[in-house]
């Protein structure tokens, strides 16, 4: 049983890879600078959104796929300690060892330790988000351990020295020609007659890690799900490198956050639907590996599964943000999003980026860590209307933004200039005869049209502090004359 008040701890996360020190706004504007990063972008999230639609336009109930996956996801979160209890259960009975971490902190040191006791000093990595967000990798190397990504985009990612910025494909900022050069200076032995074709680069990646691969005594992976009923752990992935680190090593050690939990096996066949076709644009996943603890001469001897909080109780207690807790990391929402398309994930600073990270990552490390996460959206719902568990992103957004002012407000003796003009303008809106008076004197701004452009109605640059405004947006100029007052010359008065 756990020692663990799961459900009450509400946890503080470790910093691991969640807070970047740039604000969005600045990281983005640098972003928005670089011509070829938009049209790597560009390409590459328009073809992933063309695949999606396709293999979903198949599916004649793939509305109630949707609704099942929601539902099977909500009623999980109202029970989720009692099925972190059965799996823990059922993992110990297959010979599995299941460790709680509350922290980033916590799963770092549980993994470091489990790895020392092998007496190995390399790992072979699955792909996994979580491992990311603890930075595991960096707390591996300090305690003189390697870690090897074997994830094609991972590999390229640590090869690079840089950072994922897509949940999915972590290198989707890096176009063949990029690859082609990093391979050549980074592989050992690498034909310098290599070109930029894909098969060649993949060749390329595939020989170098056939040797990790054969010697690697233990592996780390992630989890997309874990089946509380029988056990059973779930990794899908597509290019193998998965199935063989969780064969082929005598010691496997799974991270997995505790939200990815699922009462049955039934429930799995509805995510099993969901996931591919949202993420990859493919019906089913080329690997899909299932395991229940360990099983004598075949596959790992030692088993270990890292359930990590690491925030999640805290966002689990807000009714209104919990939600995002929902997400299986199909990553459907980043490939529609406009401001993601534009900046990529670098821009979130964060190791959830786009939609699902501007939710997510706040609420893991408290809006003040990551204040500028939920305003890095346009509201505009195509994220709600791909996702494959419906998550009401954008209204979550509008939670955090309000989340965030009342925090500004309780923090900050003096108000903010934009806590005064909301004031003001709530002050005036109160009153009828305020208000007109305040449209009336508002015409005096028409004598700002003239710094913009007339024809078009816009002010292009309004003067002083207002400047902020007009430098990302025009503003309209305003009418000659109010609503109210066309209302009594065409109607008469009320
Ligand atoms: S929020 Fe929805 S669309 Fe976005 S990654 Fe998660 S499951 Fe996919």
């Amino acid at each position: 049983m756990t020692d663990l008040p799961l459900l009450q701890i509400h946890a503080r996360p470790g910093v691991g890879m969640l807070s970047g020190t740039r604000s969005f706004p600045e990281a983005a504007r640098e972003a928005l600078a670089d011509p070829q990063l938009r049209r790597n972008l560009g390409h590459a999230t328009a073809t992933i959104r063309g695949k999606r639609a396709k293999v979903v336009a198949e599916l004649t109930d793939w509305e109630q796929l949707r609704d099942s996956g929601r539902a099977i996801k909500v009623a999980t979160m109202v029970e989720l300690d009692t099925h972190l209890e059965r799996l823990e259960e059922r993992v110990t009975a297959a010979g599995g060892v299941v460790h709680w971490a509350a922290d980033a902190d916590e799963a770092n040191a549980i993994v470091t330790r489990l790895v020392q006791a092998t007496g190995h000093r390399e790992v072979v990595k699955v792909k996994s988000m979580v491992t990311q967000e603890i930075g595991l990798n960096e707390a591996l190397l300090a305690a003189g351990i390697e870690a090897y990504e074997t994830d094609l985009a991972e590999l390229i990612v640590q090869l690079g020295d840089d950072l994922p910025s897509h949940i999915l494909v972590p290198a989707i900022h890096r176009n063949r020609a990029e690859i082609r050069r990093l391979f050549l200076r980074t592989i050992p032995d690498v034909d310098p007659a290599l070109t930029d074709d894909p098969r060649a680069l993949a060749a390329t990646a595939r020989r170098h890690l056939r040797g990790r691969f054969l010697s690697a005594k233990v592996a780390v992976s992630g989890a997309n799900f874990a089946v509380a009923e029988t056990g059973t752990l779930c990794v899908v992935e597509s290019e193998g490198n998965g199935r063989m680190c969780l064969t082929l090593p005598e010691t496997l050690i799974t991270v997995m956050g505790i939200e990815k939990v699922i009462p049955s096996w039934r429930d799995l066949e509805v995510f099993l639907q969901l996931l591919p076709r949202s993420s990859t644009g493919e019906r089913m996943n080329p690997y899909t590996s299932l395991w229940t603890g360990v099983y004598p001469g075949d596959g790992p001897q030692e088993f270990h599964l890292v359930l990590l909080d690491n925030g999640r109780t805290s966002v689990l207690a807000d009714e209104a943000g919990r939600d995002a807790l929902n997400c299986i990391r199909c990553s459907a929402c980043l490939n529609v999003c406009p401001v993601y398309e534009r900046t990529g994930g670098h821009a979130y600073g964060s190791v959830y980026p786009g939609p699902i990270g501007a939710i997510l990552s706040p609420q893991l490390t408290g809006i003040e860590d990551n204040a500028s996460l939920p305003y890095a959206s346009t509201l505009c719902g195509a994220c709600y209307d791909v996702c494959p568990v419906k998550i009401d992103i954008p209204s979550i957004l509008v939670h955090l933004r309000a989340e965030h002012v009342e925090t500004n407000r309780r923090t900050h003796r003096v108000p903010t200039p934009e806590a005064v003009a909301m004031a003001a303008a709530a002050w005036t809106m109160r009153d009828a005869g305020r208000w007109r008076r305040a449209q009336q004197s508002s015409r005096l701004g028409r004598l700002l049209g003239g710094r913009g452009d007339k024809r078009q109605g816009l002010i292009r640059s309004l003067p002083g502090p207002l400047r902020a405004w007009t430098g990302a947006r025009d503003a309209p100029r305003p009418p000659a004359e109010t609503f109210r007052e066309w209302w009594a010359r065409e109607r008469g008065a009320p």
